[in-house]
């Protein structure tokens, strides 16, 4: 989409659009809104729309608390499950601070930061993710469940997968929305499911997540069903990743591909793989943000737990999916979908670039079941571990300069602060595991 002042306000018209929503993400990833009329739809154009970014979660102090929304147009949609009279559109916004300059901590600016730094080194980065989730039931008073009572499992269909309809539904939503939708399918645990859409540029492919996340919600809601993209909502069942797919391109040609290499990739490639391989320690901090994150990565449910890489199997941190020639990617397995994806894609692409500038060769790949092997043909390997909590990921996010500093020193700080309370409040629970464990027999 390429649209104008002039093209939106004709498509409002046009289309009998009666409310435009002004959206932006905060810091935690949570979609955020303010709704207004078509009579306010010119100042909201001319960028005067304000908010109180004090009482978003992250957001501005107290003292400087009025903020603008700057509408990017090229994000003009309409949501095609609201009513078609007066029908309900949305603008995804900037954050801007009082005096018009953008607000350092707004993710979406964040992310349109480092995709500068790509776009002067001649780079377009592209994203392609997975996302899973699971359709739980909701009980008599619409409070969300874990309960499913449904069997099925990778690639099932109906009777068995009970969720075939509704996730038919999403689908023809996304599509109505322009997403082009690769596939979708029932994934490994009951009521766990994916839909793929295209890849796309990295500030695209971060709008489109927040637009998925909001029509599986919406639409699983009118299927009287509650959709949860909780990273490990069931203990001994598979939890739900957002695999990320990520490639380079110059001048529309990938730049991952060489064919004159034994595994197709470019040496951007191996260092970009070099370069994610440094950081990833401070990077689970942004793709694995809840204390829950950690619950799903351990072995015995194909998510990963050391920091490896391959082109043969899916073992270990990252993979190099079989693809035809031109459209060779790498796909990072770690980043579930509570993460930020803004943020999330920010940081790969600063470690990538990182590899890139400093020419940062990956360490050999391991193309055996890593969960096979001997901790001592592991350390052999120089297989380390992945942060095992959401605390070891905020201590090696403290020690990552170079990742906090695409961060931005506000966001960080917040953002430490936050998650750290978020661990020690959970590290303080006793749990009914405790209780079911010691209570009897201690
Ligand atoms: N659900 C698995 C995970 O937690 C991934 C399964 C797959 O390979 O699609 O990452
Ligand atoms: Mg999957
Ligand atoms: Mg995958």
């Amino acid at each position: 989409n390429n649209y104008t002042r002039e093209d939106i306000l004709q498509m409002v018209e046009e289309e009998d659009v009666g409310f435009i929503r002004l959206q932006f993400t905060d810091i935690f990833g949570t979609l955020k809104n303010v709704a207004i009329t078509t009579s306010q739809l010119e100042k909201a154009l001319n960028n005067q729309c304000m908010f109180d970014g004090s009482s978003i979660e992250g957001f501005a102090r107290v003292e400087d608390s009025d903020m603008y929304l700057y509408p990017d147009l090229n994000t003009f949609e309409i949501f095609p499950w609201r009513p078609q009279q007066g029908k309900v559109a949305r603008l995804i916004c900037e954050v801007h601070k009082a005096d018009g300059t953008p607000f350092e901590s707004d993710p979406r600016y964040v992310l349109k930061k480092v995709i500068e730094e790509a776009k002067e080194m001649g780079y377009q980065f592209n994203v392609g993710p997975e996302c899973e989730f699971f359709l739980f039931h909701m009980d008599d008073d619409s409070v969300p469940t874990t309960i499913s009572h449904e069997r099925a499992t990778y690639f099932d269909l109906g009777p068995l997968d009970f969720g075939e309809n509704a996730r038919r539904d999403m689908v023809l939503t996304m599509e109505d929305m322009g997403f082009v939708i690769e596939a979708s399918h029932h994934e490994m645990s009951p009521a766990q499911h994916e839909i793929d859409f295209q890849y796309d540029e990295a500030l695209s492919a971060a709008d489109n997540i927040m637009t998925f996340k909001l029509v599986v919600k919406t639409i699983a809601k009118r299927h009287g069903l509650h959709a949860s993209f909780m990273p490990k909502p069931k203990y001994g069942e598979n939890g739900s990743g957002m695999h990320t797919n990520m490639s380079l391109s110059r001048d529309g040609v990938n730049i991952f591909s060489d064919s004159s290499d034994e595994k197709g990739l470019s040496k951007e490639a191996y260092y970009f793989i070099g370069g994610i391989m440094k950081h990833i320690k401070a990077l689970t901090f942004i793709t694995n943000p809840i204390v829950n994150s950690y619950k799903r990565l351990v072995p015995g449910f194909e998510a990963p737990v050391y920091i490896a890489w391959s082109a043969k199997n899916r073992t270990p941190l990252i993979r190099i999916p079989t693809a035809p020639e031109g459209e060779e990617r790498i796909e990072l397995r770690s980043p579930d979908p509570s993460a930020n994806p803004y943020l999330a894609f920010a940081v790969c692409l600063a470690a990538g670039l990182d590899g890139i500038r400093n020419k940062i060769m990956p360490p050999k790949s391991i193309d055996c079941n890593i969960f096979e092997m001997t901790e001592e043909e592991r350390a052999a390997a120089g297989a380390e571990l992945l942060p095992r909590t959401l605390l070891e990921a905020a201590q090696a996010f403290e020690e990552d300069t170079y990742i906090k500093n695409v961060l931005g020193d506000d966001l960080t700080e917040k953002y430490i602060k936050v998650k750290t309370e978020e661990y020690m409040n959970y590290r303080n629970q006793v749990t009914d595991w405790e209780i079911a464990k010691y209570l009897h027999v201690i």
